[in-house]
């Protein structure tokens, strides 16, 4: 398996630190509005590259943080008139759900920038007791930049021609920092801001130190990919290495990958300039799946444009491969006594040329996660079995060649058998059920009821009017 490293500026072959083991850290959105869709192409490729391992055997430890500390909760907090919890909190919940119709697996950890103070106050406190950071007047702690020998190894650039890149991390006067270049690990608190005790003042860290000790608290010192967008790699991802590598003393992350981006009119789609759609608004007009297709549908380290013509080409690419499985599923449906259970030879030889479709598949994403290429072997499979699965197929037959294109989906992520859709009025006997079931005391069936219309993504919720239903 190959993976572009930004560190090399090469393709390298991908041993992990721990056999059988990955360890993958990627950079989480701040948490302040719905996600935009360019916030959804890292989600997306790095959870394909995840389920790609995972379909390899590799045991993927796939950690991905909320930065729910920041300049914009809080400014947004203040115009609400809450806490920045609250804001915090409400778009975790909402980035969740964008993330379940994406079909991006849950990381196995997501942890919370505000609940790893303590972690970041004892690297801060090994940061100054190394020499690698100190304390100006206000309380303020700031990283010697100069003091870590390599700074600059992940953006291939030298300590010089950065000169005054960290200048829009200052928060106090640019006069009290020893160097331009040094960046802020601990900031003081401003009026109406959320703190936290600290030995050198109260405040809040920095946002760089965050995603160093999250890392090292839930995969450890060393980890094998460190992943984000491309806009990541300087300063965050660069202050990231100066900060882990000069606590730790051990090399930090391994592989560094970095998604390019999704643009709008050739222009980075971003909150700021106001160019974006969010993952909501595009799920109003389409199926999430087809947003996933069109993540996918372009290498990852390839810009991808956003425009309604490739959406809609995305949505008929997505869609040949839903409706052969839906006629291989009325095939199967069909089968009768008369239809053969047992594979036919002829079949036997299509299913081992089918193979050498597997096989590209394989090849694409083994070449540093080519996801275009893997799609495109995904049709050629579609095109094989609506050719050679007729109502004379036998039901094996047809069953391997649906598991084959099910499997490959699968890796990209992508649902392509959609489980019937309970119906409205189904819903509505189901709760009157529910309701006698509770007046007849039958506690565990009304709750079996719950659960089940739970699974399906059907929430209850008892009012005074009556209960109510509502689809997530
Ligand atoms: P943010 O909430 O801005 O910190 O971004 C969260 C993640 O989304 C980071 O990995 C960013 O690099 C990534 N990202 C933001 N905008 C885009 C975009 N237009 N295209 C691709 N990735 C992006
Ligand atoms: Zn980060």
């Amino acid at each position: 398996m190959k993976i572009y490293n930004t560190l090399s500026k090469k393709k390298e072959e991908f041993e992990p630190i721990r056999a059988g083991k990955v360890s993958m850290y990627v950079c989480g959105p701040t948490v302040y509005n719905l996600i935009h869709i360019g916030n959804a192409r890292p989600m997306v490729v790095f959870d394909t590259v995840r389920r790609y391992m995972e379909s390899k055997g590799y045991d993927v430890n796939y950690v991905s943080n909320f930065t729910d500390v920041d300049d914009k909760i809080i400014k947004k907090a203040i115009e609400e008139g809450v806490e920045p919890a609250v804001i915090s909190e409400r778009y975790i919940e909402e980035c969740r759900k964008d993330m379940k119709g994406l079909n991006v697996k849950p990381a196995t950890t997501h942890p919370k920038a505000t609940e790893e103070i303590d972690g970041m106050l004892d690297m801060i406190g090994t940061l100054l007791e190394k020499g690698h950071a100190y304390v100006a007047e206000d309380g303020t702690v700031y990283f010697k930049t100069r003091s870590f020998r390599e700074y600059g190894k992940l953006s291939h650039k030298n300590l010089d021609d950065l000169q005054g890149g960290n200048r829009s991390l200052l928060v106090s006067g640019e006069e009290q920092k020893e160097d331009p270049l040094d960046f802020v690990l601990w900031k003081p608190k401003k009026e109406g801001e959320p703190y936290w005790e600290s030995p050198w003042c109260q405040g809040r860290p920095g946002w760089h130190i965050e995603c160093s000790v999250m890392s090292k608290r839930y995969l450890g010192d060393e980890i094998d990919i460190h992943a984000g967008g491309e806009d990541l790699i300087f300063p965050h991802h660069e202050n990231e290495i100066a900060q882990s590598e000069a606590a730790n003393g051990k090399p930090f992350a391994k592989y560094w990958m970095h998604n390019a981006f999704l643009n709008i009119d050739n222009k980075k789609m971003s909150k700021s300039a106001g160019n974006f759609f969010t993952v909501r608004d595009i799920s109003e007009k389409y199926d999430l799946q087809v947003l996933r297709f069109f993540m996918l549908s372009a290498h990852y380290r390839s810009p991808l444009n956003f425009s309604a013509d490739l959406m809609e080409a995305a949505k008929n690419g997505y869609e040949r491969i839903v409706t052969c499985v839906a006629n291989l599923n009325y095939l199967l449906e069909k089968a009768h006594a008369g239809m053969a259970d047992a594979l036919k030879p002829h079949e036997t030889e299509a299913l081992e040329e089918a193979k050498g479709f597997m096989t590209k598949f394989d090849e694409a994403m083994e070449d540093d996660f080519n996801t275009a290429d893997a799609i495109s072997s995904i049709f050629e499979l579609v095109k094989f079995a609506n050719t050679k699965a007729t109502e004379e197929s036998s039901s094996a037959f047809i069953q391997a060649l649906k598991e084959e294109i099910l499997a490959l989906s699968d890796i990209c992520g992508l649902i392509v058998e959609k489980e019937a859709e309970i119906l409205d009025d189904d819903i509505e006997k189901l709760i009157q059920e529910r309701q006698d079931a509770r007046k007849a005391k039958n506690f565990a069936r009304a709750d079996e009821i719950r659960d089940m219309l739970q699974k399906q993504g059907i929430i209850l919720e008892d009012t005074r009017e009556g209960v109510k239903w509502k689809r997530v």
